[in-house]
């Protein structure tokens, strides 16, 4: 019998099985794929900008010297609105923090967690699906496909990380709000001329919001959001034409766009799981609420469902009481339910109101973000928020292992 069985190893459920490691349960870990291939959906090209609260999470979970050696960090963030007067900056020193984030590759992030994970600690059980749930009184009957054979596990809480098309979210009968952007993020690393100085930039386009992440190498990493019907023509660009268009967008803060890599796109799409639990499980991470890259918050947010949940599971453990029982659960969804709320509210607000042309809302927001540059208490809120700061600092977030 597990004590807490995770199905999902994306960046997610993985940072979870790490964090969980020193706890004395018995803990398993289902992922659909090996680690490094081609399928795995969740450690693929994209670049993450990790917050430094996140940050501080790695740091509980004591891997983040090692992570923090192949990583970038962003020292001054310049937001602006193409087309419009007003921008705004923040800058790490103004916050008195090392940086405002870190930008890490996701299959650094997975290789890292994956290496964490080979001490034996947690049970993979990989490659293997899911594909059957039952709810018990005592425990949570998984049934797993894994080379062909059919086996069934045993465990006292089962999270489900699974990602945003949850399989599992749906056998356990857990309803999602869903709505399309009608966008689509390209994303790619591109070089720029001047270097990046540690610099980060949103910008809002009337076509949605365009990021660029600095990462080592002197690279950026680049989230180009398009309306859907636009993405396929940037899509089929040579590498030349495609570095000209973004030139246009972008404009020569960074002086000239010289070289462009692998190109890939996403849908976008705001979902919510109705709730989080049910029965002996519990939802975290995309499985729970996929969110519009905007600002670069969704895997932030789902590190502090794992600080969350690792913490209370860590009480449970000390006390030798049920892991997957329904006061836990209940506690973890009331806790978590402020902070994803309104960071929800937060990236769906920004893309609305920025993601448009109407000259009333273009000059309202001028007005707004001259506002936070020159309002410093409204700049720190924001820079604040966007470090994962103003959310309830967890063990974990506070830079501290689980165990006292
Ligand atoms: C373009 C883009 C840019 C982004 N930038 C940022 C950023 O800068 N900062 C940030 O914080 N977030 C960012 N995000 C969001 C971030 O990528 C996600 O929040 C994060 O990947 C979610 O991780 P997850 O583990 O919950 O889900 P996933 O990454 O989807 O992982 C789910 C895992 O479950 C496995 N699985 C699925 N079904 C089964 C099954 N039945 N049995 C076993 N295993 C199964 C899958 O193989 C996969 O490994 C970005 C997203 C996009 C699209």
């Amino acid at each position: 019998m597990f004590d807490v069985l995770i199905v999902g190893g994306g960046m997610v459920g993985a940072s979870l099985a790490v964090a969980l490691k020193p706890l004395n349960l018995k803990i398993g870990l289902i992922e659909a794929f090996n680690f490094g291939v081609a399928e795995q959906p969740s450690y693929d090209d994209r670049s993450i900008a990790l917050s430094y609260g996140s940050s501080r999470i790695y740091q509980g979970m004591g891997v983040w010297n090692k992570l923090r050696s192949g990583l970038e960090s962003i020292q001054h963030i310049h937001v602006s609105d193409q087309g419009h007067f007003g921008a705004t900056r923040m800058e790490a020193v103004e916050e008195h923090v090392p940086a405002l984030g870190y930008v890490v590759e996701s299959r650094v992030l997975g290789k890292l967690l994956y290496e964490e994970l080979a001490s034996g600690e947690v049970e993979q059980i990989v490659p293997a699906k899911v594909f059957a749930v039952e709810q018990g009184a005592d425990a949570v009957k998984v049934s797993i496909e894994r080379n062909g054979v059919v086996d069934v596990l045993n465990a006292r809480l089962l999270v489900v990380s699974d990602g945003a098309n949850s399989g599992v979210r749906n056998m356990l009968g857990i309803d999602v709000t869903r709505r399309e952007y009608q966008q689509t993020a390209l994303i790619a690393n591109v070089t720029t001329a001047e270097p990046h100085r540690n610099t980060a930039y949103e910008r809002f386009t009337a076509s949605g919001p365009l990021a660029l992440l600095p990462l080592t190498e002197g690279r950026y990493s680049l989230v180009w959001t398009h309306r859907v019907e636009d993405v396929a023509a940037t899509m089929q660009l040579n590498d030349a034409d495609f570095l000209r268009k973004l030139q246009l967008e972008f404009g020569y803060r960074q002086g000239v766009f010289t070289k462009v890599g692998q190109r890939a796109t996403y849908p976008l799409v705001l979902q919510k799981a109705a709730r989080e639990v049910a029965g002996r499980a519990v939802v975290i991470g995309n499985a729970s609420h996929a969110l519009h890259p905007v600002t670069g918050q969704g895997l932030n947010l789902g590190l502090r469902d794992v600080a969350q949940l690792a913490e209370l599971l860590a009480e449970a453990a000390h006390e030798g009481s049920d892991p997957g029982a329904t006061e836990l659960l209940a506690r973890y969804e009331a806790l978590r339910k402020p902070d994803q709320q309104a960071v929800v509210r937060y990236t769906d607000t920004l893309v609305r109101v920025f993601s448009n042309d109407f000259a009333p809302l273009a000059h309202a927001r001028a007005v707004g973000l001259m506002a936070v540059d020159r309002i410093a208490p409204l700049r720190h809120w924001n820079a604040r928020q966007g470090m994962g700061m103003r959310q309830r600092q967890t063990r974990l977030a506070r830079g501290l292992g689980l165990k006292r």
